[in-house]
């Protein structure tokens, strides 16, 4: 089934100008970027796109890193596509992602970890209407 998926190659690779890179080994898994904007995230932004992580120790380092840099946000489609993409990025801890996979070849730790991607379609949906309208997606 086509599907829609959710993607932010985060500050850790866009600082290390690693876009192409990153959209090189999507576009080779069959993935299709149908929309794609550089922003800054705000805080506000960062903090609401991680609010299921709020009570995690981790959070506060969460959205200051997401909020360090520039982020590129992306809406990619194909056959499974949030499964797919989950299989590309590779595990959150990119010591335990697989080889070939976005993190395994450019993930720096398990916080800064190159790639975000949904991980249901449903977070899908919410997670591209935070960042995109239907008229920025052109399939
Ligand atoms: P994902 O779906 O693979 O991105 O992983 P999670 O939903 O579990 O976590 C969301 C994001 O939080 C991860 O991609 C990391 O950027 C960050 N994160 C997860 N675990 C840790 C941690 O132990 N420490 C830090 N600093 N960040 C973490």
């Amino acid at each position: 089934m086509t599907e829609r998926t959710f993607s932010i190659i985060k500050p850790d690779a866009t600082r290390r100008n690693l876009t192409g890179k990153v959209n090189a080994v999507i576009e080779d898994a069959g993935l299709r970027i149908v929309a794609q904007r550089r922003i800054k995230m705000t805080e506000a932004q960062a903090k609401k796109f991680y609010e299921v992580h709020a009570e995690r120790p981790f959070y506060g380092e969460l959205v200051e890193f997401m909020t360090s840099a520039p982020v590129v946000v992306q809406v990619l489609e194909g056959e499974n596509a949030v499964a797919r993409y989950r299989e590309v990025m590779g595990a959150t801890n990119p010591a335990q992602a697989a080889d070939g996979t976005i993190r395994k070849l450019y993930a720096e730790s398990v916080g800064e970890n190159s790639v975000h991607g949904s991980d249901s379609i449903e977070n899908a949906k919410i997670e591209i209407a935070q960042f995109f309208t239907d008229a920025d997606i052109v399939g």
